[in-house]
């Protein structure tokens, strides 16, 4: 996987409510979605020279806005297979929710109890993103943007190496954001992302991201609070175009405590193989973790929508964090649909030389 940190680049391998599982459930909502996938959809939609063509027709437009939003709501369309179990939509924050962290179990693990309760079922999802990520590249008309926000040792760097193994590394690119630059800082603050959106055929994921742009700068108080609040609204509109240019936006806040953070800050400084992760800055950003608590939760709650939703993934158990995002992120995939484009006519005839 290909990876940059700002400019540099990053050695590879190193994202709810039981409302959204009830509506998953509806068995008519899947009759909807039926109707609008498949090759016909395709061939109506023909937007294969560009990806940017103007549907022909209003019929069209309407099944192109219905594959848009079933892309960001996976487990509302149907696919070859039965709907997801367990169905991980129970994480999703819905358009409008108003969020609750703190009602949001960081530990949860569903009935699994070990990391080998897991291990097959993790395969396979790793596997589904290998197979459908060599769709999307070989179809290159959409592309997959892959945000990853979390609290300091939330392990967005694990959620990489753990859900992106097997990937073709041709066909991802991770851009790690950090402070911005002084260059950076001189553009409008979206600047800087906008450059790292995922070209047609590939997967971008961002460890952290534009949202930091109304979270930390909203914690440490860089800018004045009318200037992050209407950033909520220029996201949207962002997020809502690049989605309109054919690219599916899922978002993964990775959900951890309080304690489990003080853990991981103290096994890093107990294990020489990982001080080097240390920051004392983690000590004083620790410091207002109430504050960015509250910063991201108004942040989901005003940013989640159906072309790019938020998921809360339990995050305190490694294995199973890795479990949700990775099947996440498949059957995201699948309800895009990616195809292999057609092969050349008359290939039938063709012979290779000696
Ligand atoms: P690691 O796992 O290596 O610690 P990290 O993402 O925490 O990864 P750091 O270099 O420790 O990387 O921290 C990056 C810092 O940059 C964070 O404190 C983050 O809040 C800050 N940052 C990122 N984007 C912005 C921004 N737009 N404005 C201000 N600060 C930012
Ligand atoms: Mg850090």
């Amino acid at each position: 996987m290909a990876g940059t940190t700002g400019t540099r680049r990053r050695a590879p391998a190193k994202a709810a409510s039981s409302k959204g599982r009830a509506k998953a459930a509806s068995s008519k909502g899947r009759a909807k979605s039926a109707s609008a996938g498949g090759a016909e959809e395709a061939a109506a939609l023909d937007t294969r020279a560009t990806g940017h063509e103007e549907p022909r027709t209003k019929r069209a437009a309407a099944r192109k806005g219905d594959a848009q939003a079933s892309a960001g709501a996976p487990e509302k369309k149907v696919v070859a297979h039965p709907p997801p179990k367990p169905d991980y939509p129970r994480y999703r924050v819905e358009p409008g929710q108003r969020l609750s962290l703190a009602k949001q179990d960081p530990g949860a693990t569903e009935h699994y109890e070990s990391k080998r309760d897991i291990k097959e079922d993790l395969a396979t999802q790793r596997s589904r993103i290998s197979d459908l990520q060599a769709r999307l590249y070989a179809e290159r008309r959409r592309s997959l943007l892959i945000v990853l926000q979390a609290m300091d040792t939330g392990g967005k760097d694990g959620t990489i190496r753990g859900v992106f193994a097997g990937v073709n590394p041709q066909g991802c690119v991770v851009t790690s954001f950090k402070q911005p630059s002084v260059d950076e800082s001189d553009h409008d603050f979206l600047w800087r992302y906008h450059q790292r959106t995922p070209q047609r055929g590939m997967i971008s994921i961002f460890n952290r991201s534009h949202y930091e742009d109304v979270l930390v700068v909203r914690v440490k108080k860089l800018i004045e609070e009318a200037a992050w609040r209407q950033r909520y609204h220029i996201i949207n509109e962002w997020e809502h175009a690049l989605s309109l240019s054919g690219v599916t936006v899922i978002k993964f806040f990775l959900h951890i405590s309080r304690d489990e953070q003080k853990r991981r800050l103290e096994s890093r400084l107990a294990d020489p193989d990982k001080r080097w992760k240390f920051s004392v800055n983690d000590i004083r950003e620790r410091e207002h973790w109430d504050d960015y608590q509250q910063a991201f939760q108004d942040a989901l709650s005003n940013t989640s929508a159906e072309h790019a939703p938020w998921y809360v993934v339990p995050s305190n158990v490694k294995w199973y964090r890795n479990l949700v995002i990775a099947r996440t992120i498949a059957d995201t995939l699948e309800a895009m649909d990616p195809r292999f484009p057609p092969a050349a006519e008359g290939l039938d005839d063709v012979t290779v030389p000696d």
